[in-house]
């Protein structure tokens, strides 16, 4: 019969520390083969400074985009977030890409997991054109600022002027204008010249009155 203090005796081997990745600062949209950064960022569930430790983005087909080094310094207002910033290029196929940073684990000191982080990387075609959508207020026929100005995947704010300038590929869209207050308003376009749009929109009533030619 084992007495207690046997069945304690067993090897010791710690457990390896959980390693803890993120990304941000995706750009919404990236030109197709354009180079963009992104942050990256790794933290040990134990806090162990992470500086130098190598960080990797693999790219849809699992190939290596990118790599960087961990900083030295940890994320303002966290508390062992290491980070950096890895500059990639984006893809030619112009598409919705799944991408994952990698860290791989360490077995030596203390031992470390691999860590990963999914990132989305939406790609869209080189622009050819360019657009210049005016956004005046219907009554008054004064041009709106602050208005957004949508030719999906594109996208611009009025300035101003009322003035939006979108850099967009050839194609057919639809051009979706928005400000608070007024009503959404939607306007075909057949893009394959720079061209210039002029888009009227009008305050959203929240109370329509009552017909007075009814009685
Ligand atoms: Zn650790």
């Amino acid at each position: 019969m084992m007495n207690d203090t046997c069945e304690r005796v067993v090897e010791v081997t710690p457990d390896a520390h959980a390693m803890e990745l993120t990304v941000w600062g995706v750009p919404s949209t990236i030109v197709a083969g354009e180079r963009f950064a992104v942050s990256v960022g790794a933290k040990c569930s134990a806090g162990c400074d992470l500086a130098g430790r190598e960080l990797t983005l693999f790219d849809q087909q699992g190939l290596c985009a990118g790599t960087v080094k961990l900083g030295h310094d940890v994320c303002a207002g966290t508390e062992a977030l290491y980070f950096a910033q890895v500059e990639v290029s984006a893809p030619l196929e112009a598409s919705s890409h799944s991408w994952e940073a990698k860290i791989a684990g360490w077995a030596a000191e203390l031992p470390h997991t691999d860590g990963s982080f999914p990132l989305t990387v939406r790609v869209v075609p080189a622009p050819d054109y360019v657009i210049t959508v005016k956004v005046f207020d219907r009554e008054k026929q004064t041009p709106l600022a602050g208005a957004r100005v949508v030719m999906h995947p594109y996208r611009a704010v009025t300035d101003d002027d009322g003035i939006a300038k979108i850099k967009v590929a050839k194609g057919q869209y639809d051009i979706l204008v928005s400000r608070s207050i007024y009503l959404p308003t939607c306007v075909g376009a057949e893009v394959n010249a720079n061209m210039m749009t002029t888009v009227e929109l009008d305050v959203d009533q929240p109370w329509v009155p009552p017909d007075e030619d009814s009685e």
